[in-house]
């Protein structure tokens, strides 16, 4: 199955669509809203006859066109290979020039253009999620998630805990760099631990360079292209280079996004890509790295023996391709995990979909969250830091099941 954020000039076309459907089977919002307006069949075509000049821009083409995941299923099981997901984000940046974001999510771009100014807001709502009165973080809410409820903030970045450089643990095998991502940087610091011990537990020589910003994908999902082409040439700046012999990423999206769309987002502005060629073809997921060298995991049994049982959810951006962390946990013998039915299917999060279209994103988590309830499992393990949020965020009822990283799991049982 190809990897619905492939841009290839064959399958870009909105003329191939024979209207066969196939897509609606798949698309999580459809399955929701049942609603033909909101499937990608018509969004491919509301996308032709806008670029045919048929149709002009307006709020609801625009609303049509932003209420989706970005999932890539339809693209990935299109047998006329039409790639919904190179037009939606393409449409994405043609709608924002008539019609502007609400002001929170200009203002999220305004903050993730720029690492310094995202340093300083996520200062100051650590000292927010201090001081808020908790019977207020009960009550406000981020879509359908309750302050509350939301992961508290690294004290201090992730990056700024850490070396530069790493050495590892016992022989060394090799060097590699690693994408740390907002998410892990600033939230999830327990995840870029756990990433930094598995590959020096494997003998890997970690770089984590100091400059990296934003991946860039909350821009392109909302169309700002030019900003979004700032934080990419700075990632080229610092991942551009020899030696090392894969550039290590913890988030799913973040590693599509650096693979898949930093050549066509410069290309689009007249610019060389081969820079983002060559670093597209070292950008490697931790759980497919570690999954590449399970023979290096010395794995301590009595850890895994007394180990919680786990069940695993597949992110968007890791399901249509090779779903590593679920072969690295089925191939780990020792740890019980417990696949939920539906572990392929989309949680609703999609980057800020959960916020801006609360209601649909129930029903995705609702019915994520009863599955891996029924599971039987202890622990949820998911890669996204989005689908950790809005899957931790949206459990109300009956057993409260913690999630993590796959990696944090693993990292947990080495000798
Ligand atoms: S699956 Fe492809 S060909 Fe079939 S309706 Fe959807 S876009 Fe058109
Ligand atoms: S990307 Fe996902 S949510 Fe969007 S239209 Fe395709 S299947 Fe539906």
């Amino acid at each position: 199955m190809k990897n619905p954020s492939e841009n290839t000039s064959a399958n870009v076309s909105t003329n191939t669509c024979g209207k066969c459907g196939f897509c609606l089977a798949v698309c999580p919002v459809y399955s929701v809203l049942l609603d033909e307006k909101a499937s990608p069949r018509a969004r491919i075509q509301l996308i032709k006859v806008f670029s045919e000049g048929k149709i002009s821009s307006s709020p609801l083409l625009k609303e049509l066109i932003s209420k989706c995941l970005m999932c890539g299923s339809c693209t990935a099981n299109c047998p006329s290979e039409v790639d919904h997901y190179s037009q939606f984000m393409k449409m994405r940046s043609e709608m924002i020039k008539d019609h502007a974001e609400p002001i929170e999510i200009r203002g999220l771009i305004y903050l993730l253009a720029r690492e310094q100014r995202l340093k300083m807001a996520a200062s100051l709502a650590r000292v927010g999620q201090g001081i808020l009165p908790k019977a207020f973080a009960e009550k406000y809410q981020l879509g359908n998630i309750a302050l509350s409820k939301l992961p508290d903030l690294n004290s201090r970045t992730f990056r700024s805990q850490v070396k530069k450089e790493t050495a590892p643990s016992g022989k060394e095998r090799g060097t590699v760099l690693y994408f740390t991502g907002c998410a892990t940087n600033h939230v999830f610091e327990q995840t870029g631990h756990a990433t930094l011990k598995l590959l020096t537990h494997m003998g890997y020589r970690v770089i984590i360079p100091a400059k990296q910003a934003c991946c860039s994908i909350p821009l392109l999902f909302h169309g700002a292209e030019k900003q979004a082409r700032e934080n990419i040439l700075a990632n080229i700046a610092c991942f551009d280079g020899e030696g090392a012999e894969a550039i290590i990423v913890d988030c799913p999206t973040c590693g599509s996004t650096l693979k898949n769309e930093y050549s066509p987002v410069l290309e689009r502005a007249g610019k060389r890509s081969d820079s983002a060629q060559r670093i597209s073809r070292k950008i490697v997921d931790i759980m497919s790295f570690v999954h590449d060298r399970l023979e290096l995991l010395s794995i301590d049994r009595n850890k895994a023996d007394a180990a919680v049982s786990v069940t695993y959810h597949a992110p968007c951006h890791l399901k249509n391709v090779f779903t590593p962390s679920a072969r690295v946990l089925q191939q780990i013998k020792a740890i019980q995990y417990l696949p939920a039915e539906d572990s392929q299917e989309c949680c609703g999060g999609g980057g800020t979909f959960f916020y801006e279209y609360p209601e649909v994103a129930a029903v995705l988590a609702g019915r994520k969250i009863n599955n891996a309830q029924k599971s039987g499992a202890e622990l949820w393990l998911t890669d996204c830091p989005v689908c950790r949020i809005n899957l931790a965020g949206q459990q109300r009822d009956g057993k409260h099941l913690g999630l993590c990283h796959p990696a944090e799991f693993i990292a947990t049982l080495l000798e």
